[in-house]
């Protein structure tokens, strides 16, 4: 009994050490993983901001095998499935999202292939490539993309209305379906290439941005495709880039051409400008309907009083015009447009969107080109941050000077006509010119301009006066803008006592 008593507290004791101890141990260990998993995300994720993937995709799979089970490991995982978004990026920022043109462009048939290892040769995930990690292949892409739309105008002018995105998305394969010829692939956007059309599943494609963003276009670049196609009214653009995938077995070889690129700016005039296909051919798409459209480049109408481009139109250029098949040449009303050789119009010989262009050859007719700046105009805020904000009135004691400014966005290659006017509610007072001053402005971060305006009100005699700032694009590319998008005014009321 002396033996026992004094054996049971040690034992108790060890017992509770080991209880402690194993506790510890599972305690201790788990978190360690949950800090190790944490730690090797966070460089991942580094490696993702740098568009390293060939060292990102790895090191998540890594993750998500070793640390299954951990937040970041499940996180990791999650990442890499099929139709997960792997990476937004802004790639171009110029103002805020409600003044200027958000683009993104997303992924569609990019893999990550992380899986693969071993032979170079393997064909891991049964599309009939075997190339692994798509995701560097889809920045190259964007960025291809990029130089192409910066190189045509009207958007090289008006360059710094972009905010321009990324979305890179997992698919499990590479390519899209063709139903011709009975190929079928796992995309997260259900690209297909049928009777020479090609397009996605816009609702997914929306759902997968919006989680981001709202937009104002998107542009999917279906790394296997053909061609393009548009949502003229929600501006979306899909382009194919490499050419339709091989059939199951056929040695890839048409890896190399950018060929589907070449569509992208004839897209862009839809998704962005609105404007139709001024294209012919022999069996149109389907019977023409018999109301006038509604693109700004594309008529029924031979009456040149009643053509939607008659501010284009010389007096001496015959109305119908014919012999249309060269770029250049005068502004006219050609016939053939509407994929329809007859009984549509269209105002030029070759645009771009008669087809491919790229690299500034076929480019957009003046009449297209006006209608996408209209349309851009649209989107961005010309005028922002006025000071005093204020739309009510301002009252000025005498003999005090006060400011008055805003941001005027200046395009990249056009010129902004910027002027302050102010304005005695009674016309018979008289404005002390000396008492204003247009304070140089200064340009600053993203192209916009400081525009102020001092007013020395002890120059102003007692009443009430409006200040205006107007600004205008000077462009000759737009002749006709019967709403006045491509001009600004902020208004102050100012009373002086
Ligand atoms: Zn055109």
């Amino acid at each position: 009994m002396g033996t026992a008593r004094r054996v049971l507290p040690a034992m108790w004791l060890a017992l509770g050490l080991l209880q402690f101890t194993v506790g510890w141990r599972v305690c201790s260990a788990s978190e360690a993983d949950e800090k190790k998993a944490q730690d090797l995300f966070t460089k991942a994720q580094k490696m993702l901001d740098a568009d390293d993937y060939a060292k990102a995709i790895p090191a998540l799979g890594q993750i998500a095998a070793k640390y299954a089970g951990t937040v970041k490991g499940t996180e990791a995982a999650e990442l890499l499935k099929p139709g997960a978004a792997l990476q937004f990026k802004k790639l171009q920022a110029t103002g805020p999202e409600d003044a200027r043109i958000d683009v993104v462009f997303v992924g569609e048939g990019y893999t990550v292939a992380f899986e693969k290892r071993g032979k170079k040769s393997e064909d891991t995930n049964g599309d009939g490539l075997t190339s692994d990690n798509d995701q560097d292949l889809f920045c190259k892409d964007v960025q291809l993309a990029l130089k192409i739309m910066k190189g045509e105008s009207p958007f090289k002018e008006y360059w710094n209305f972009f905010n321009f995105y990324r979305l890179n998305v997992v698919s499990r394969q590479t390519g899209c379906d063709v139903p011709e010829r009975k190929v079928e692939m796992d995309t997260p956007f259900n690209a297909k290439f049928e009777n020479s059309v090609m397009s996605v599943d816009w609702g997914k494609v929306s759902g997968a941005v919006e989680k981001h963003l709202k937009p104002d276009f998107i542009i999917v670049l279906a790394q296997r495709g053909e061609k393009g196609s548009s949502v003229m009214e929600k501006g979306f653009a899909v382009v194919g880039l490499r050419g339709s995938p091989p059939a199951a077995g056929t040695p890839d070889k048409s890896w190399e051409p950018d060929w589907g690129l070449q569509s992208l700016i004839h897209e862009l005039g839809h998704a962005i400008g609105k404007c139709g296909d001024e294209y012919f051919v022999d069996s149109p798409f389907g019977p023409p309907p018999e109301t006038e459209p509604a693109c700004p480049n594309v008529t029924r109408e031979t009456d040149r009083s009643k053509i939607k481009w008659k501010h284009w139109i010389e007096p001496a250029t015959p109305i119908p015009t014919t012999g249309g098949d060269q770029t250049g040449g005068p502004v006219g009303l050609f016939e053939g447009a509407f994929a329809a050789k007859t009984g549509f119009y269209r105002p030029y010989g070759w645009c771009a969107m008669r087809g491919r262009a790229v690299g500034g050859e076929n480019p957009f007719c003046p009449v297209c080109r006006e209608a996408i700046l209209l349309q851009m105009y649209g989107k961005v805020k010309l005028l922002s941050n006025p000071k005093p904000e204020t739309y009510d009135e301002v009252i000025v004691a005498s003999k005090t000077a006060l400011t008055f400014e805003a941001d005027v966005l200046i395009p990249s290659e056009s010129e902004i006509r910027v002027e302050f006017v102010i304005e005695p509610e009674d016309p018979s007072v008289k404005v002390d010119k000396p008492a204003l001053t247009v304070v140089q402005g200064k340009k600053h971060k993203g192209d916009t301009y400081k525009a102020a305006y001092k007013a020395d009100t002890a120059r102003l005699k007692p009443g009430r006066y409006t200040l205006k700032l107007k600004c205008s694009d000077s462009t000759p590319s737009v002749r006709s803008d019967p709403e006045g998008r491509t001009q600004a005014e902020h208004m102050w009321r100012i009373v002086i006592w």
